[in-house]
């Protein structure tokens, strides 16, 4: 059988450890990950389009377990993304229940968009199943401790940003 290549997907603003524990799992399980960090600018980052893809491919060269994972940055449909790099897979992370129906909705459309593409969901370590980049960020710029819940280099980039925000 030919290689099957999995995309892992999403915002990334910033990677948290909740993240970097669904792309472990899928490592496990297929024989490429290539984390796609979207632009979505809908979402209104914090961190720049560029700043992210930066950010997510130090986490991944600073964490030997992660080594091997490519990073691109994609801009347009991630299912076109997925055609031109031959991925079979998509691989998302279901935290509580609440991500359910945005993640059906999603794949469903997906789906019409190209069959060739199969969705999985990974469950995180129950510890991370309330992590998001929101609460992350909400805890850091209200003086919070965040090392539990993102790796070195995010805290280092957060920081930067903060003292960029107080100029
Ligand atoms: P998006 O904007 O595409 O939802 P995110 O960066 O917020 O992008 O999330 C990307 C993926 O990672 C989603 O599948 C999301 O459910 C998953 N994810 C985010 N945080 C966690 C976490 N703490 N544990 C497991 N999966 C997570």
């Amino acid at each position: 059988m030919s290689e099957v290549i999995a995309l892992v997907p999403g915002t990334f603003d910033p990677i948290t450890n909740g993240h970097i524990d669904i792309i472990k799992r899928a490592k496990k399980i297929f024989d490429k990950i290539i984390v796609a960090v979207a632009t979505n600018a809908g979402k209104m980052p914090l961190f720049s389009f560029e700043e992210r893809v930066e950010l997510t491919k130090k986490v991944v060269e600073t964490d030997r377990e992660l080594w091997g994972v490519e990073v691109e940055g994609v801009k347009g449909l991630l299912v076109d993304f997925a055609k031109r790099e031959n991925a079979k897979v998509v691989v998302r992370g279901l935290r509580a229940v609440s991500d359910f129906e945005y993640e059906l909705q999603m794949a469903f459309m997906n789906r019409r968009l190209n069959e060739e593409v199969e969705m999985i969901y990974m469950m995180p370590y129950i510890k991370y199943s309330f992590l998001s980049s929101s609460i992350v960020k909400d805890v850091f710029f209200n003086g919070g401790d965040i090392s539990k819940f993102v790796p070195e280099v995010v805290i280092e980039a957060m920081r930067k940003k903060l003292s960029e925000r107080r100029g």
